[in-house]
């Protein structure tokens, strides 16, 4: 186990980290030797509600009493199953009302892909420069990173890229085009925002072409913009997202979504246009019920807001040049990539855990649990500082 960690560390940072997990809870990871870590990632915002949330637990553990994996032939309920897509339908627009589980984000891309060629009858697929939409083949294929995908060629055919927020790009949306796949918030590419009313002329376009607009909410939703979903911050309503992350407060997860008259054609000749032995899993959709409940019936996503200001008006300082993002969603953009790289693995040795983006190398990383309190943004903001300077 620690040598995987070493590993996939060695890829992603120059320095080596030595970090041993023995629990985690609330906002803080411990290592072996009890030192606390102050959690400003939260699993790469899969931890929603941070670590070893009592609700997301007893969810689980009363969860694995009763059962854990079931296949009946012909028609069966699974209850957490059912609860957790009412409760993703009750917090979107009518027309996204079908939801489909699967077992992380990359395959909620695949599931829509295939999802938006079997709807529209055609194969044309328009996704943007720099964004990431996961790492099976089809999602790399979708994902404008160039130097991540060149050893995989060829990938999947028909993918053709824009540049995010440019307008004079949209023209490439044409007749052929079965989907537009974008980021409501491009992630790995810097936080990169959408720029005023760049989603709205996206769709429209597509629904003059008769395409489809899949926006991708696997960072954006589930709170961490403030809003439920980041795209009710632009006034655009997709015709499918994608999910993930955050939603299983913790738990591996996925869900495209979309309206029940497309959905449906998942189920028809070929039936079974999407197949998963372990997608919506009891247990973990049990985790995401607790999660989605916990999120909406508190005041977290009004606090995601007002924690962003909080670590706006803290983190001022010469050596970041940005902070981009909304919500709790948020990247320090240093002055240079070696900057970045140090004031991430110098925090760890402070107790404080930063990380990387993708594409954005001169970036650190803070998507810390909605939960996270005023104390301990103060305190992990100190860090950064005292470490700045
Ligand atoms: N899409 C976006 C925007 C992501 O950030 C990620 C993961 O980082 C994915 C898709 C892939 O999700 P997963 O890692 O759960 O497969």
């Amino acid at each position: 186990m620690k040598a995987d960690f070493l590993k996939y560390q060695a890829q992603t940072s120059p320095y080596p980290l030595s970090l041993e997990i023995s629990h985690a809870q609330g906002s803080y990871i411990y290592d072996t030797s009890k030192n606390p870590y102050l959690d400003f990632v939260a699993g790469v915002s899969a931890n929603s509600l941070g670590h070893n949330h009592p609700k997301v637990s007893e969810a689980i553990k009363k969860q694995v009493d009763l059962y854990t994996h079931v296949m009946v032939y012909g028609e069966f309920i699974q209850k957490p199953q059912l609860a957790l897509c009412k409760a993703l339908v009750n917090t979107l627009p009518a027309s996204l009302s079908s939801v489909y589980l699967t077992n992380s984000g990359t395959e909620a891309t695949e599931g829509a892909l295939k999802l938006a060629k079997r709807y529209t009858n055609r194969s044309e697929i328009i996704a943007a420069k720099n964004s990431y939409h996961g790492n099976t083949q089809g999602a790399m294929s979708v994902s404008g990173a160039e130097q991540q995908n060149r050893a995989y060629r060829p990938l999947l055919p028909g993918v053709r890229f824009i540049t995010y927020n440019d307008l004079t790009d949209i023209d490439k949306i044409t007749q052929k085009t079965a989907a537009v796949i974008l980021e409501t918030i491009q992630g790995g590419a810097g936080f990169i925002v959408p720029e005023h009313t760049y989603l709205q002329q996206v769709k429209k376009k597509c629904e003059e072409v008769g395409a489809l607009l899949i926006l991708d909410e696997i960072q954006t939703g589930i709170g961490r913009t403030g809003t439920f979903w980041g795209f009710e911050n632009y006034n655009v309503v997709p015709d499918i997202i994608i999910t993930g992350k955050g939603l299983g407060g913790g738990m591996p997860i996925g869900a495209f979504i979309a309206n029940h008259e497309m959905m449906s054609v998942l189920s028809t000749n070929p039936t079974l246009g999407h197949i998963t032995t372990f997608g919506g899993h009891p247990v973990i959709a049990a985790a995401g019920l607790a999660t989605v409940h916990e999120i909406t019936q508190s005041n977290l996503l009004a606090e995601a807001k007002r924690k962003e200001e909080l670590i706006r008006s803290l983190l001022k300082h010469p050596g970041i040049e940005e902070i981009r993002g909304t919500g709790l969603m948020l990247a320090l953009i240093m002055k240079s990539e070696e900057l970045a790289s140090r004031l991430i693995h110098t925090c760890l040795e402070e107790g404080l855990i930063l990380f990387f983006l993708l594409f954005e190398k001169r970036a650190a990383r803070i998507t810390p649990p909605l939960t996270i309190s005023d104390e301990e943004i103060v305190k992990g903001c100190s860090i950064i500082l005292k470490v700045l300077n």
